[in-house]
């Protein structure tokens, strides 16, 4: 095993963080490009785009301006790449969620072109990884896509994610406590050095966030959330760039990406499906695995999660009404052969995954949980 050959995009080239990181750092653009695609999405960060624009074309620089969709797709990236040679770009720059982030990756990668990402909320680390999700037009899950290398610049500006909606932190704060929960239970016996350090990584992480995760998701002003936001956004990229592809996911997102599959009436983002999926994964662990030890941390999270608004079961996810038989469909896509949920240590199939998420319709147990969360320790 150790003598595996392993390939690792560890980070970005250069990262810059902090409270006006944007005004400094667009003086590092002119540098990467003379004329940059700049890339986004959403009406509510339409303001940053146009500050964003305004700055670099105050630098000299020439900005073609376009807008994704959907979440990130072929029919967006086939259209904005016609554009992109059309306009004779040199360069992509990603200012939004992390599909946005994805899609300007995506879009980069394949014209061998540099990529800028400037994160607006801290919901994942998309705009640090070398790695895109691919969705169709209507959100489901297609695939994953192994980028050359991380962007040649990441613009971490608190200002801007700050004004994001504390929602898309909590989604954050559950997307990078999934880069534990996976990576520990698919390397428990792993031999390689860079994993194990990427999993105390991992640990630090996770222990961090169940001690300021609270805080930050409250008090968008606190030191708290400058080290939960860094944390979701920055770090749970390099612990998947230090580990390597054995250190990303398993049953957490594998469920994630069966569950897209479905049409949400109201649709949940990526984090917060996620963290359904690790309780799932728990629960699976310990049915399957005979880990005494994850009955235990699944309890402990659901008290967490909680606190966030984050969804423990179905309900929250709002498919208390779908039926049986689209969730065997969900599971059915989750345990797809190619599915990192046969990373576990264990077996898993459809029937299996079935019964984990017919036992999550049933509702928790009830924890006076707001009580214990400040002694954040006991949940190691
Ligand atoms: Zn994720």
């Amino acid at each position: 095993m150790s003598n595996m050959l392993s390939f690792h995009s560890i980070s970005p080239a250069k990262v810059l963080r902090g409270d006006k990181a944007w005004e400094k750092g667009k003086n590092l653009i002119p540098l990467i490009s003379h004329r940059p695609i700049l890339i986004g999405r959403s009406k509510a960060t339409s303001k940053i785009r146009e500050q964003i624009k305004i700055g670099l074309s105050r630098l000299g620089l020439k900005v073609i301006s376009a807008e994704l969709n959907h979440d990130c797709c072929e029919v967006d990236i086939n259209r904005i790449q016609k554009l992109l040679i059309n306009t004779n770009c040199d360069a992509v720059i990603a200012a939004g969620g992390g599909k946005v982030l994805d899609a300007g990756k995506l879009l980069a990668n394949r014209l061998s072109l540099p990529c800028i990402t400037i994160p607006t909320s801290a919901a994942t680390c998309a705009g640090w990884t070398a790695l895109s999700n691919i969705y169709s037009p209507d959100g489901a899950f297609i695939r994953d896509e192994t980028l050359e290398a991380c962007p040649s610049l990441l613009i971490f500006d608190h200002g801007f994610v700050r004004q994001a909606p504390p929602r898309t932190l909590a989604s954050g704060i559950g997307d990078a406590l999934a880069k534990w929960y996976e990576a520990s239970a698919t390397n428990t016996s792993s031999k390689d050095g860079l994993v194990q350090q990427a999993l105390q990584m991992a640990r630090v992480l996770r222990d961090q966030l169940f001690i300021d995760g609270l805080e930050a998701f409250q008090n968008p002003n606190s030191e708290a959330w400058v080290r939960v936001a860094e944390g979701c956004a920055l770090t749970a990229g390099l612990i998947g760039g230090i580990g390597g592809s054995n250190c990303r996911t398993a049953a957490a997102h594998a469920l994630h990406n069966g569950l897209t599959q479905l049409e949400f009436s109201d649709k949940s983002l990526h984090g917060e499906i996620v963290s359904f999926g690790i309780l799932v994964q728990l629960h699976l662990e310990e049915t399957i695995g005979n880990n005494q030890l994850a009955s235990q941390a699944r309890k402990q999270l659901i008290e967490f999660l909680q606190l966030l608004n984050l969804p423990t079961n179905l309900n929250d996810l709002r498919l208390d009404k779908i039926i049986n038989q689209r969730l065997e469909e969900v599971c059915r896509f989750a345990c797809k052969d190619e599915s990192d949920i046969h990373k576990l240590p264990f077996n898993v199939n459809t029937d299996m995954l079935l019964e984990a998420l017919k036992y999550s319709r049933k509702q928790e147990g009830l924890i006076d949980f707001r009580e214990s969360i400040r002694g954040a320790k006991h949940l190691d």
